[in-house]
């Protein structure tokens, strides 16, 4: 099947299920942009419905995917201005409008991303909290922003998802600007920037792009683990570093994990990345959790009851973009419903960011959940065959029996066939690996936990 009728047959599914008014507002605009090789990339026309088809459309969607092409496993939801039909039909136009205003009005719209330094002017200090959990970090990023290159060089700043990383960067770098319009900064996401020395060696044009990186001032570079394992890009990224450094320029960087733990890195790199300042994110507390969300509301101009805003600081401790996204859920509801949600809306509405609090399952569950998932066999191959397709599926079982149930290393090797916990170990602490480092595999166990805690 092609992919516009793939999603053609989405929608027609879809639109069963929900009232005309959200289909038309979350929908209108949407397709596949391509088939890659187990999943579908699905454009959508802005973050605000990028985030509400991941948070709330997804399994539906997936679902109905999986079942029309099972090689499709996973979706990756794309912002990309997807142009209006050129003459769309009345109903059509409307909700597109609708659509548009709805964004307007809750703010949504991405501002402009600086062309000349590629920075976001919404990241800034003044709206960046500091509490207990990031105020190493905040001190070290006021100490470059004072005198660049002077004090800390490079600054590396680490910390898990959603904590704050690419937003105190980025402050560092509007910071630097505000106060020196002449200085030249440059914010590159380190996949970019691994493209940008892949496509210069490629070419031979190496000298091109030093030019281009030696007449920066200050050079950021976020999410600097992905070069991990890359080893000429990491030797030309060296020599750059070094052109910089040796030239007091400042460098910035932000990465998932410390230098240490960034696997195959080489060690002259490393030691660069740690000859300067190396300052982590924590997770937040509960007041600043707190305090994160009354900014946030503060921002949109929507207040909601202090038992909603606990309710809220005390389910969702580990990532501040689950926050803001618990906030933008709740004012959907209350421009919709024009009420504020009560306690039973709110957990209703969030229960799907909060799934972990409330949380229970069984092994058959998250078995049956893996076997559909990697669609499979159920049988006793999956249990005990050696063939590598089961092997995955059964190292994630193994860890997700052990992180879900805390089962026993020996009751779980039981229930395979009666394997030495040794093995079961070394599957959980593979698997452990593979959360932290793969993306894909990352995703994959996200959709299959929502999978068993949907059953
Ligand atoms: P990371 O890069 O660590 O994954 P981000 O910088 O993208 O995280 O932060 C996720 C979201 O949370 C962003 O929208 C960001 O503006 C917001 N955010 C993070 N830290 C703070 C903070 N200390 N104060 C206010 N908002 C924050
Ligand atoms: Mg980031």
């Amino acid at each position: 099947m092609e992919a516009e009728q793939l999603w053609q047959a989405v929608l027609a599914q879809i639109q069963l299920n929900i009232s005309a008014a959200n289909f038309a507002t979350w929908f209108s605009n949407t397709k596949i942009s391509s088939i890659e090789k187990d999943g579908a990339i699905v454009s959508v026309p802005n973050s605000f419905s990028k985030e509400w088809l991941e948070q709330k459309y997804n399994k539906d969607i997936l679902k109905i995917l999986h079942t029309l092409n099972p090689n499709i496993k996973t979706i990756n939801y794309v912002v990309s201005a997807v142009k209006t039909e050129k003459k769309p039909a009345s109903s059509k136009k409307q909700s597109i409008k609708n659509d548009d205003n709805l964004v307007e009005q809750l703010g949504f719209s991405e501002l402009e991303i600086n062309k000349e330094t590629n920075l976001n002017p919404k990241y800034t200090f003044e709206n960046f909290i500091i509490g207990p959990f990031n105020e190493m970090a905040y001190a070290a990023a006021m100490a470059v922003v004072e005198e660049p290159g002077k004090n800390y060089n490079p600054l590396f700043i680490y910390g898990g998802v959603g904590l704050g990383k690419t937003h105190l960067i980025q402050a560092i770098g509007n910071k630097i600007k505000q106060n020196n319009p002449d200085k030249i900064v440059r914010y590159i996401p380190a996949e970019k920037l691994i493209s940008m020395i892949v496509n210069a060696i490629r070419n031979h044009n190496s000298e091109d792009l030093k030019k281009n990186l030696r007449e920066l001032d200050v050079l950021i570079v976020d999410d600097i683990q992905f070069i991990a394992g890359k080893d000429k890009t990491q030797e030309e990224f060296f020599h750059n570093f070094n052109s910089l450094y040796q030239r007091n320029k400042q460098i910035i960087l932000s990465s998932d994990r410390h230098p240490n733990n960034i696997p195959a890195i080489t060690e002259r790199l490393k030691s660069r990345f740690e000859g300067g300042m190396i300052a982590d994110i924590n997770m937040p507390d509960f007041e600043t959790r707190t305090a994160i969300l009354k900014q946030k509301m503060e921002e949109k101009g929507i207040i909601f009851e202090k038992e909603v805003i606990e309710f809220v600081a005390n389910n969702i401790q580990k990532n501040i973009r689950e926050l803001e996204s618990a906030i933008n859920r709740l004012i959907i509801f209350k421009k919709s419903n024009n009420k504020n949600p009560t306690i039973e809306d709110v957990k209703k509405l969030l229960k799907t960011i909060i799934i972990s609090s409330s949380k229970v399952t069984n092994p058959k569950k998250i078995i049956e959940a893996i076997v559909e998932f990697y669609d499979i066999p159920s049988g006793n191959m999956f249990y005990s065959s050696r063939k590598k397709e089961f092997s995955k599926p059964r190292q994630i079982a193994m860890y997700l029996l052990k992180k879900e149930l805390k089962l026993s290393y020996s009751e779980i090797g039981r229930k395979f066939g009666g394997k030495d916990h040794t093995t079961v170990i070394h599957a959980c602490q593979l698997v452990d690996k593979l959360w932290e480092e793969d993306e894909k595999i990352h995703q994959e166990i996200e959709l299959i936990l929502q999978r068993i805690y949907a059953k």
